[in-house]
């Protein structure tokens, strides 16, 4: 079984969009899929149509161990089972804040059920807290989604440190498989440039031990699509609810990239965006010593990148929002207000850097 656990603590990227989507179109291809849902929110469960107040087992029956594994998955659809969250798991974390190995309780409940299925996806909710550190120790892959914009890189740093760190001490094969752009919009220059940081961010890794060094960037990304906003409040997937629009197309590709990287056929925008690609990565090929690169460097790199891609933004943005006619109805794409400020990230990442030493 493919252990898979789609993680950012930052919210609203869209993990729950991309676990119940993926999940469903990998069962659609006749994989044995269990969805689960870790988030007490429970959007995952009632994105899959199921109510969180209807099931007597779910991850926190499984987490306090009142419940095996395999008596709390409940079989939605062909080939796809959920394992369900309701307002309850909100009262695991400190239940559980005593218990002895309270990180591996999934861990130990998932192996019992390896053999049985496919693929096993868990959905995390938005903080790296002791539900999250059940997933990473749970699965062998995290996939984290992002969405592209300014802010996209800030926080990534201490994700990737979490992962580091479990990888380290508690689950040595985990890994980072995979980046995955989420409500992407190739009409804001912007998209492309978070895009080229984070390839030469992986490209920069390659060669070393870190967990992230064998990571894609999906070449596939889902495009910003309001059927996949709707879609949950019907308690349906993407297939379910409108299979002809760019949501379905992209989440369909997604798992068929995902199931078998090897099949996938590039069409003419991914194309294009490799090409987008091409001249960062390589320029930052020639300059960086990857044989010597240490996981310091890649968490000082990161660092830097966050303020540097930060700065440059904002710039951006200012120039962008003060070339607006002030006339206009339309609504600038950002608002300044909401812009985070470069000194603070700056002094965020120090305090981060001088923690971590
Ligand atoms: P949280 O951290 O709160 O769990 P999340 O990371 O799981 O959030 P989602 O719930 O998947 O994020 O997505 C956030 C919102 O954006 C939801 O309302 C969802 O329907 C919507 N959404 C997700 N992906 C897209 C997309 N590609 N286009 C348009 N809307 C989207
Ligand atoms: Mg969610």
């Amino acid at each position: 079984m493919r252990k898979i656990a789609v993680l950012n603590q930052k919210g609203g990227v869209g993990k729950t969009t991309t676990v119940a989507n993926v999940a469903a179109a990998l069962a659609i291809k006749g994989q044995r899929v269990i969805a689960v849902d870790l988030d007490p929110q429970s959007h995952l469960t009632i994105h899959l149509g199921v109510d969180p107040d209807s099931f007597e087992n779910g991850a926190y029956e499984v987490l306090t161990k009142s419940a095996s594994i395999a008596d709390s998955l409940v079989n939605i659809r062909e080939n796809l089972w959920v394992l369900g969250a309701n307002i309850d798991l909100v009262g695991a974390e400190s239940e559980l804040v005593s218990e002895v190995g309270r990180e591996t309780i999934l861990h130990e409940a998932v192996e019992s059920i390896s053999d049985d299925y496919d693929y096993l996806i868990i959905d995390c909710p938005p903080s790296l807290g002791l539900l999250s550190l059940n997933a990473l120790a749970a699965v062998d892959e995290v996939i984290i989604p992002l969405q592209p914009h300014f802010l996209a890189l800030q926080g990534l740093g201490q994700l990737l440190q979490t992962v580091t760190l479990v990888s380290k001490r508690i689950n040595p094969s985990l890994k980072i498989s995979a980046i995955l752009f989420c409500m992407f919009d190739s009409r804001v220059t912007l998209s492309s440039e978070v895009k080229a940081d984070i390839q030469n961010f992986i490209d920069n890794s390659r060669g070393t031990d870190c967990p992230w060094a064998d990571a894609d960037l999906i070449p596939i990304h889902v495009r910003r699509n309001v059927k996949l906003a709707e879609a949950p409040s019907y308690g349906k997937t993407i297939f379910e609810y409108e299979p002809n629009c760019h949501g379905s197309e992209d989440y369909e590709a997604i798992a068929g990239f995902l199931h078998d990287p090897a099949s996938f056929e590039k069409n003419e925008e991914t194309v294009e965006i490799e090409e987008l690609l091409k001249e960062p990565a390589e320029e930052i090929m020639d300059d960086a010593v990857i044989e010597t690169i240490t996981e310091e460097d890649i968490t000082e790199s990161l660092t830097e990148l966050v303020v540097e891609t930060a700065e440059e933004t904002q710039r951006e943005i200012v120039t962008e929002k003060n070339t607006q006619p002030t006339e206009t109805s339309e609504q600038p794409k950002y608002q300044i207000k909401e812009i985070t400020p470069a000194e603070t990230i700056s002094q965020q990442t120090t305090e981060a850097k001088e923690r971590s030493r």
